[in-house]
Parts: C-alpha cells; sequence; structure tokens
C-alpha cells in the first residue's frame, strides 16, 4: 500500500484541487483575447495585493531567475552591492553578482540570528552602495528579516539605493507592501506562498527602479531585460516570449484564493500556524534552530535530539506519507526543514505531525502518539 505523499519542503507546497484544475487546462495561444484578459487581469491584481504602485513582471522561470533579473536590471559591472545574508539563499546574490564584475561586500549574521540593523546602518554611512539585497526569509536558516525596518534605514541614509528583497519563500505569506516599505525590487516565485508549482518568475518594482534600468542602456541580458517585458506587461497582446499560459491562470486563481481569506488574514493565518508547527516541534523533542524574534512565518528547521539519523528519519517520514528538506549548511545533517506556507491548511497540518511522530517512534524515539497534534490544536485554538 502506498501512502499519500504531503510535500511539506518548503517549496513547492501543497497544491489545492482548483488550481491543479488551472495547470490541467488544455492550453490556449498567448493571443487569445481571453487569456491576454486572464494576463492582465493577474498583472494588476498583484501589484494591487502588494501595494506596488510600479511595473509588476510576471513570466517563465524559477526562483533563482528572479534574483538574476533583480541584479541584472538595477546594477553594472564595476557598481557596489552590499548583500546582507541570512544563510544559503543570501549568499546566492553574491554568485549572480560577482559574476557580472559588480564588486559585493556582505554583511552575514550567524545562522539562525538576524544582522543587527545597526551593523547595516555603519555599512551605510561607510560607503555608497549601489543596492543592498536582502531575503524575506531566508529558506535555509527559516529566519526571516525585518525588512520594513531595513528599509526605513536605507530610506534614511541613502536614498538613491536600490532596495532588493528576496521574498521567494515569504511573499503572500509574511507580510509585505512594496511602495510603504520603500522596496524597490521585491522578486519572488510561484511555488512557495502562492501554492501553485514550479516555473513563474514574479518582480515587483518601483519608479526607482525602473529609472535605474534606463540608466544602463543596453544591457548584455536578453531574457531578462525590464526593457523587453514592459512593453507586454502593460499589454499582454504583444509577443516577446511565450508566457507559462497554464501557470498565469492557476495564478489567478491563487490570487481568488488569497482575495478570498484576505492578505491581511493571510498573514496571520501564518504567524499562528508557524508558532503552533514550532510548539508541536518542540514538544516531540526537536529544538528549532533560528532564535526568537527572528522565526519565521513560513518553514520552521530543527535540529534532531540525540540518537535520531537525518537519513533515516526522513525515509521513514517519507514511507508515512509525508517529504520533509534536509537541511543546508552547517545545519545538514544535524536538523531538518518543514514547510508550512502558501495554501496548505490545518487538515495538511495534522497529517504531517502524526506522519513525524510515527517516523520518530519508529526510530526508536519516545513519542507518545497524538500529543504533539493535541499540542498543535490547544495552539492553534488560542
Ligand atoms: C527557493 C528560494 C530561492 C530559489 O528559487 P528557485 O525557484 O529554486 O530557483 C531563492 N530564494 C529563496 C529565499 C528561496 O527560498
Amino acid at each position: 500500500m502506498i501512502n499519500k505523499r504531503l510535500v511539506m519542503v518548503p517549496g513547492p507546497t501543497p497544491t489545492v484541487r482548483s488550481i491543479e484544475n488551472e495547470m490541467g487546462r488544455p492550453v490556449t495561444a498567448h493571443g487569445d483575447p481571453a487569456f491576454v484578459a486572464d494576463y492582465k487581469d493577474v498583472i494588476d491584481r498583484m501589484g494591487k495585493l502588494l501595494d506596488c504602485s510600479g511595473q509588476v513582471f510576471v513570466i517563465a522561470g524559477a526562483g533563482s531567475l528572479s534574483m538574476e533579473m533583480a541584479i541584472a536590471n538595477n546594477l553594472k559591472a564595476g557598481d557596489n552591492l552590499l548583500v546582507v545574508s541570512h544563510g544559503f539563499f543570501g549568499d546566492r546574490f553574491i554568485d549572480v553578482a560577482e559574476r557580472k564584475g559588480i564588486h559585493v561586500d556582505t554583511i552575514k549574521s550567524p545562522w539562525g540570528k538576524t544582522v543587527p540593523l545597526d551593523d547595516l546602518a555603519d555599512k551605510l554611512k561607510e560607503k555608497k552602495y549601489d543596492a543592498v539585497t536582502v531575503s524575506h526569509v531566508d529558506t535555509s536558516t527559516a529566519v526571516v528579516a525585518q525588512i520594513e525596518k531595513i528599509g526605513e534605514i536605507i530610506n534614511e541614509i541613502s536614498p538613491e539605493t536600490i532596495y532588493i528583497v528576496d521574498g521567494v519563500a515569504a511573499t503572500a505569506g509574511v507580510r509585505c507592501y512594496v511602495d510603504k516599505m520603500h522596496i524597490d525590487v521585491l522578486l519572488t516565485g510561484s511555488q512557495k506562498a502562492f501554492g501553485i508549482a514550479p516555473g513563474l518568475t514574479i518582480l515587483f518594482t518601483s519608479q526607482k527602479s525602473l529609472d535605474r534600468r534606463k540608466s544602463l542602456g543596453t544591457i548584455t541580458e536578453y531574457y531578462v531585460d525590464y526593457e523587453k517585458w514592459i512593453p507586454i506587461m502593460q499589454d499582454p497582446a504583444k509577443y516577446f516570449s511565450t508566457p507559462p499560459i497554464n501557470l498565469i491562470w492557476a495564478m489567478q486563481k491563487a490570487l481568488d484564493i488569497i482575495e478570498e481569506e484576505g492578505i491581511e488574514n493571510r498573514y496571520e493565518r501564518h504567524e499562528k500556524q508557524a508558532a503552533a508547527m514550532r510548539k508541536a516541534l518542540e514538544c516531540m523533542g526537536f529544538t528549532v534552530t533560528a532564535e526568537e524574534g527572528c522565526q519565521a512565518p513560513t518553514l520552521t528547521n530543527c535540529y534532531y535530539m540525540n540518537g535520531i539519523d537525518d537519513a533515516q528519519f526522513r525515509k521513514y517520514a517519507l514511507e508515512e506519507g509525508i517529504i520533509l528538506a534536509g537541511a543546508l549548511g552547517e545545519y545538514a545533517g544535524k536538523a531538518f526543514r518543514i514547510g508550512h506556507m502558501g495554501n496548505a491548511d490545518t487538515y495538511d497540518f495534522i497529517e504531517a505531525i502524526a506522519a513525524l511522530e510515527r517516523a520518530l517512534k519508529r526510530c526508536g524515539a519516545d513519542v507518545e502518539p497524538g500529543k504533539a497534534i493535541g499540542v498543535f490544536e490547544e495552539e492553534l485554538s488560542k
């Protein structure tokens, strides 16, 4: 007998039937007037949802392509970039930027903590940076950054600096308002808190970022060039490169779901279910890796207790019906990662916690079946 497999990695996240139906529709032409209207609707509604009065880009690609798109359109060789890194994905910007001949300075926090805001302020006073990058949630450490405060600091000390936020594991799950938070580029993908299959590269940009792109003249990148896409984003009847039609429809459905829930309610739900999940994990004996005060609402990383082997535990969890993610970097082998974002719901979480209990039991741990589920439900009902 084969169990269902609940995907509890921090992206891709579980999909719901109404979104799956959109992804399974017969494909149409990108010039089909009905599709053109849907594409336009998605672009307009996403801008409203994230409080972005600049240009929104929704094109085919992964989350990493949106990182590359942000760097390519806002920086040129010789420019100075400050990377604020809270882990593996924060560090990814270093590689993206250095390949383009951009000078990179980095401030890193120890894993599980955030960079002190005073350190960032000091850096910005010391040197003129053309851009700053920060991951909203770094999926390697499950740490959430104070993107609003960082925006205020940049805006106060160095208002010309382009503020780039990687929202791949946060957008639509963790509070973010682009204009209000002085963000110039919010980049994200489709497979995490939006709850769609992977395949969309999404950018929310400010007028400042669009002006910066203009000032660069011709850039070496082709597919991710803002200037190639702006005419299509404003009138999707035009063609530059074929859009991922079924994913655009899926996003339209995802937006219906988000609007029905209410974006603020969705942010609060993520905070609440994350707190309940952390309690349940601690009840089973795991230790949350992220420090209190910066624990992400979208996923949790936790250390194993003594005697639990990573590979064996995750193999048993898979056999019990849930797919977990291994930990990265300095946590590798010592911790696992569990996602709790997007359209994953209480039903999924109860299933997941039960499977964790069964997997632990098979590893020989002393667990009382159902206890962590009780803790989760108790916390959620508060
Ligand atoms: C997943 C993730 C990415 C990379 O997205 P891909 O779609 O895998 O390329 C980038 N940044 C963060 C914070 C992520 O969680």
